[in-house]
């Protein structure tokens, strides 16, 4: 049998990757995560999942395939499928992105998990804060340059620059073949070029399949968005424009951000203060010398929330957040100070506003994704009522993780392999528009319908 790939999740949905690759009786999980819109007929915010049921919740409504010798115990505890020894070789993570890890939860911790070296400093921060779905997996971490063997497969994982450090695409050397899996992907960030040299590697190997994301490949096109650089512009003339605080919701793992914010601190002459749990992310990631991230206590400060007692008591506070209170700052610090403050504060901890009364005129930069269902719309108005009891201006900043669907289209044509499968997209079929030589075929994956790399 030819080796093949076959795809769980990620088929015409944003997100929710699950691929398994088999060649020769050896089988790698690619991703194995959460999609964004997975199950929300029948869970949300107010209905979940059963933990006691482990994923027998999930098996309910197919959004785990049953596969056996992939879950721990743990997972078919109270569920129909009984546990058997691992018939999985490894996991192979693109990026630490719930909609690629969230599922690792369950797939028995006997199996590897293979990751890039920030991934893994991610995980540990996570570990140690509020949790990793890679908890209790062997890692294996790798770098660009590091080629890998899984049985009779070598992977060649390749940086990309994408909304969070650490993420990868790979070139996949199989018995039938070469393949290629992207990942996520962007151009515009500021590392665009390490996507181009997953691109350059790419069309060399003249790959029989090509794995793709086309996140913003849609039927109306998609205007180029903006960039990180020009965020930070905008941003810089914001914060310049503002007396007193400016606050904002961003990914606290999109280093990027962070740095576009820091930036525009450092040339303000603000302080960015974050949470705790940014702030372990922050520790830990500055031991990857390959990144730029600012140092928490010398480039930026820790926000200290109230709990429990509300009086800052170390039992208050869990033992990873204690080393941040004696250098946190509080909401009346944040008050005293808050014209020279730039506060990194999530949706949920919105209620800090109260205790922080900060004075009317100031700016709420949401430098996120902007509503695009039914629950981001209902969130987004809680948040303008907020920004608005407090008097402050609302102003909407991103640069997507993902590449206009043009940029998708170019790299395609430039990769173009034998067979494009498009994954992490709703709309696959509109990756026939990119076949310009016909010289390639379109394969719009089917959930559990096997796609054979070669032939
Ligand atoms: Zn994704
Ligand atoms: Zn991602």
């Amino acid at each position: 049998m030819p080796p093949r790939i076959t795809c769980y999740g990620g088929v015409g949905e944003i997100g929710g990757n699950k691929f398994i690759l088999e060649d020769r009786g050896v089988k790698v999980i690619l991703d194995f995560g959460t999609g964004f819109s997975e199950g929300s007929d029948y869970f949300d915010s107010s209905i979940s999942p059963r933990g006691v049921n482990g994923a027998g919740d999930l098996f309910e409504f197919d959004l785990l395939p049953q596969i056996p010798g992939l879950y721990s115990e743990g997972a078919l505890q109270n569920t129909n499928v009984e546990y058997t020894e691992p018939e999985f070789d490894a996991v192979v993570l693109s990026h630490y992105h719930s909609d690629h890890t969230g599922r690792i939860e369950y797939i028995d911790p006997k199996i590897p998990v293979y990751c890039g070296e920030t991934t893994s400093l991610i995980h540990d921060a996570y570990s140690a804060s509020t949790g990793s779905p890679l908890r209790g997996h062997p890692i294996r971490k790798f770098r660009t340059g590091d080629r890998f063997t899984i049985g009779p497969m070598e992977f060649r994982p390749i940086h990309v620059d994408h909304s969070i450090p650490g993420a990868y695409g790979f070139v996949i050397h199989t018995s039938g073949g070469t393949m290629i899996y992207t990942g996520d992907f962007r151009f515009h960030g500021p590392a665009g070029s390490m996507t181009k040299d997953l691109v350059d590697s790419a069309r060399q190997e003249k790959p029989k399949l090509l794995l793709t994301e086309g996140t913003r490949v849609t039927p109306k096109g998609d205007s180029a968005g903006m960039s990180e650089s020009a965020v930070k512009k905008e941003a810089l003339k914001m914060v310049r424009g503002t007396r007193s605080l400016v606050f904002s919701t961003f990914r606290g793992n999109d280093v990027d951000r962070v740095n576009t914010f820091f930036d525009a601190c450092l040339e303000t002459g603000r302080r960015l203060v974050v949470s705790m749990k940014v702030a372990m992310l922050l520790e830990k990631l500055s031991a990857d010398r390959g990144l730029r991230v600012p140092r928490v206590g010398r480039d930026v400060d820790v926000y200290l929330r109230r709990k429990k007692t509300g009086k800052f008591d170390d039992s208050d506070y869990y033992a990873w957040e204690r080393p941040f209170i004696a250098r946190g700052l509080t909401s009346e610090d944040v008050r005293r100070r808050q014209g020279e403050v730039f506060l990194h504060l999530e949706a949920w901890n919105f209620p800090e506003l109260i205790d922080i009364k900060p004075d009317r005129g100031g700016t709420y930069i949401h430098a996120a994704t902007e509503a695009f269902n039914e629950e981001g719309e209902k969130e987004e108005t809680l948040i303008r009522n907020w920004v608005e009891h407090v008097g402050f201006r609302y102003a909407q900043l991103h640069a997507s993780g993902h590449a206009p669907g043009k940029e998708v289209g170019e790299l395609v044509r430039t990769i173009s392999a034998k067979k494009v499968v498009p994954i992490h997209t709703e709309f696959p079929q509109l990756f026939g528009q990119f076949n310009s030589e016909r010289s390639w075929v379109l394969e719009p994956p089917v959930r559990a319908k096997a796609v054979s790399i070669g032939p």
